[in-house]
């Protein structure tokens, strides 16, 4: 049964982001980008004004963090402290964080759009009796009103949508804003919270996927492909990929073809991504892939059509068969 709780919404004020974790091809903990990010937007929003909590999870290992996240905006970080709580149980970290948020009482709550975000912010909306916006690519602050603005129907208009109830709550894209530079030095308040959660379940069986390439919304040059390149041409994207040092992502017609998975899909759907240079070959520019595209710095489209859609939002626009430049792209570098 749910636990009910409520806030005082005269009181609440600041913001408590979840910090998501992750582990480096090392096997070194690290905060996932996408903290930082929302860090850095409500630094931008907010000019430092209002407290930022942190929420991590886990044990011993987390104390190297600290410094990077009162350097990015944490003022106080609630570690939960249990060696059990080190793997992502999805129903004892929203007791937890439940439990938080009523001891803190901010006014805005910030997930990742993750897998793992998507299954926690829920609950604990859930919990508090509070709104979700769930997928926002932009976020803005009126007072301490929060305006939330996602793709809606298809990605075919923006919506921008405000909470009736606090705390006000949304999950973020990964990769819509820019990661901030750290702006002072690493001090703040680490408050260990001892979970007294019996929620746990236990975890059967719990496998890694191995995702082929590097992840995308790391990459500063992106080799974008779609349904303009022929097949062949993927190995020769990869090879001018390699020597750019960027990465190859695709529209989701590739995945659709089989031809790339679903890491690999940059959009509405896929991921978004915000590298130096986005170079479109073949690609129409449909709406719900410029959603994946629009903190890109600079779009280089390849098409063969010059009207196509992806011209008006590109910098630059190359007309021709984008399977041949491919070709003498490569052969340059
Ligand atoms: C709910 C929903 C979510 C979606 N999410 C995503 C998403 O996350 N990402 C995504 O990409 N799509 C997404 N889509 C699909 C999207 O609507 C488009 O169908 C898709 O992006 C089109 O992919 P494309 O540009 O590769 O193919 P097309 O639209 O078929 O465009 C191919 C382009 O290649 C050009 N071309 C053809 N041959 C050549 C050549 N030899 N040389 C140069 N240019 C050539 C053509 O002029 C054309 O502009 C979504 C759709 C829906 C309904």
């Amino acid at each position: 049964m749910l636990q009910k709780y409520r806030l005082n919404v005269d009181r609440s004020d600041g913001f408590l982001v979840w910090i998501e974790t992750e582990y480096d091809s090392k096997g070194n903990i690290r905060v996932c980008d996408h903290c930082k990010e929302l860090l850095g937007k409500i630094r931008e929003m907010d000019k430092g004004r209002s407290r930022v909590w942190g929420a991590i999870f886990g044990h011993l290992e987390l104390k190297s963090l600290y410094g990077e996240l009162y350097s990015c905006g944490v003022d106080t970080l609630y570690e939960v402290h249990d060696r059990s709580l080190s793997t992502f149980h999805p129903e004892a970290y929203a007791d937890n964080l439940a439990q938080i948020i009523i001891r803190t009482e901010p006014a805005v709550v910030l997930f990742g759009a993750t897998p793992r975000g998507r299954e926690l912010a829920p609950r604990v909306a859930a919990r508090l009796e509070t709104g979700l916006t769930a997928d926002c690519t932009e976020l803005s602050l009126d007072d301490r009103i929060l305006s939330m603005t996602r793709p809606a129907f298809g990605g075919n208009v923006m919506a921008t949508i405000q909470s009736t109830a606090f705390p006000q709550m949304a999950t973020v894209r990964p990769g819509v804003f820019p990661i901030p530079e750290p702006f002072r030095e690493g001090k703040g308040t680490v408050i260990y919270w001892q979970s007294t959660c019996r929620n746990l379940k236990d975890i059967i069986n719990s496998e890694v996927k191995e995702t082929a390439g590097r992840d995308i919304s790391c990459a500063k040059i992106l080799i974008s492909l779609g349904a303009g390149i022929k097949k062949e041409s993927i190995e020769v994207a990869e090879s001018v990929a390699r020597k750019l040092g960027g990465s190859v992502s695709c529209s989701r017609k590739l995945v659709e073809k089989g031809w790339f998975d679903q890491s690999h899909q940059v959009g509405q759907s896929g991921r978004s991504v915000a590298p130096d240079i986005y170079l479109a070959f073949g690609i129409s520019g449909a709406i719900q892939h410029l959603a994946g595209i629009s903190s890109a710095k600079k779009v280089i489209a390849v098409n063969k059509d010059p009207e196509a859609r992806i011209a008006e939002v590109a910098d630059q626009v190359i007309v021709g068969d984008a399977n041949a430049i491919l070709r003498e792209l490569d052969a340059s570098l």
